[in-house]
């Protein structure tokens, strides 16, 4: 048996494709255009990329891009002055804060500062705790594990009363991918770096998400013949062939693990364009609350 390949790219152009939609409906019809707001604190190489990423799919789709970049030595009252700007500012519907800061800044001080109703990565607190409350719903669902559960809508897999299993347990994957499982009536079960028998769990399970951060770790004969796998790891593989030196892998042993699952993500082309994605449909559904708030206040 081999794997059917769940295409990531192709759910992602559908969602984006949405976005546009709802964007120029918006325009049209209140002349409002959404706007996100990135706040980048430092040079770092490779969270400037992401930004520079965030920036050009809100302009492929409609939305304004408001970029504010503050020194690698900016002081937490600085960042917070920033957030609680864009707070103000009906122009922003969205806040994006670039992780991971410098080591000055208490992230989670920042994260908790953001308008709950701008929330557009789902990380406050608040949205996480309705995520996790029975007959609560958050105003945001964090975009990564958000596009897991797409992926898997998409491809018509039953989650009600299936065995899922979610390897990593981290606030911004493992913890809300299970919540949102569990919200989805699948039986869950969170493994973790203490997990004993990691295999006998894994075995298990009809959905298995692995969200790790180590190269392969989950191979075939880990699986259950037929489970659905979506594999959320990037991890950087030497490959001396590559003018880069590397390529990216997922946390599951793809070439094994297609012999046994009934369906797989690809690393890449699996989850990680579904991310930007559901950030951009976050985005247009802060707009439409914001929206919603002028009308009812006339
Ligand atoms: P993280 O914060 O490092 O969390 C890793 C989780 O894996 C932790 O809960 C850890 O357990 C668990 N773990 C580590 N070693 C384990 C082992 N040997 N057995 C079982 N569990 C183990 O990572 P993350 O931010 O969730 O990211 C996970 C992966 O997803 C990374 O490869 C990251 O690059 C990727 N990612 C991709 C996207 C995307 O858009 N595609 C977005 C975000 C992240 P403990 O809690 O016990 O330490």
């Amino acid at each position: 048996m081999t794997a059917q390949i769940i295409d990531g790219q192709a759910v992602a152009e559908k969602v984006r494709e949405e976005v546009r939609l709802g964007v120029q409906k918006m325009k049209e019809e209140t002349g409002y255009v959404p706007g996100l707001a990135t706040v980048l604190v430092g040079e770092d190489p490779a969270s400037a990329t992401y930004v520079r990423m965030k920036q050009r799919m809100c302009e492929e789709l409609g939305i304004r891009s408001i970029g504010h970049t503050l020194p690698a030595d900016a002081t937490q009252a600085e960042v917070q002055a920033l957030v609680e700007t864009l707070n103000a500012d009906p122009a922003v519907n969205g806040i994006l804060v670039q992780l991971p800061m410098p080591p000055q800044i208490n992230e989670e001080a920042i994260l908790n500062t953001i308008d709950l109703e701008k929330d557009v990565d789902g990380f406050h607190p608040v949205n996480i705790g309705r995520l996790a409350m029975k007959g609560r719903e958050p105003l945001f669902v964090p975009c990564t594990p958000n596009g897991c559960i797409r992926l898997l809508e998409e491809y018509g897999i039953e989650m009600s009363g299936a065995e899922a299993v979610v390897v990593g347990r981290s606030n911004i994957v493992g913890l809300p991918v299970a919540m949102l499982l569990l919200k989805n009536n699948a039986t869950v079960t969170i493994c973790h770096s203490r997990t004993r028998n990691l295999a006998e769990h894994t075995r298990r399970a009809d959905i298995l998400i692995a969200a790790i951060g180590r190269a392969e770790m989950i191979t075939g004969d880990m699986l259950k013949p037929g489970v659905v796998v979506i594999d959320v790891g990037t991890n950087q593989k030497e490959d001396a062939s590559k003018k880069r030196g590397y390529r990216l892998v997922g946390d599951v042993d793809f070439d094994s693990a297609k012999e046994v699952a009934g369906a797989i993500t690809p690393v890449p082309r699996g989850v990680g364009p579904m991310t930007i994605a559901m950030l951009m449909q976050n985005t247009l559904r802060a707009a439409q609350i914001a929206q919603e708030k002028a009308l009812q206040e006339g």
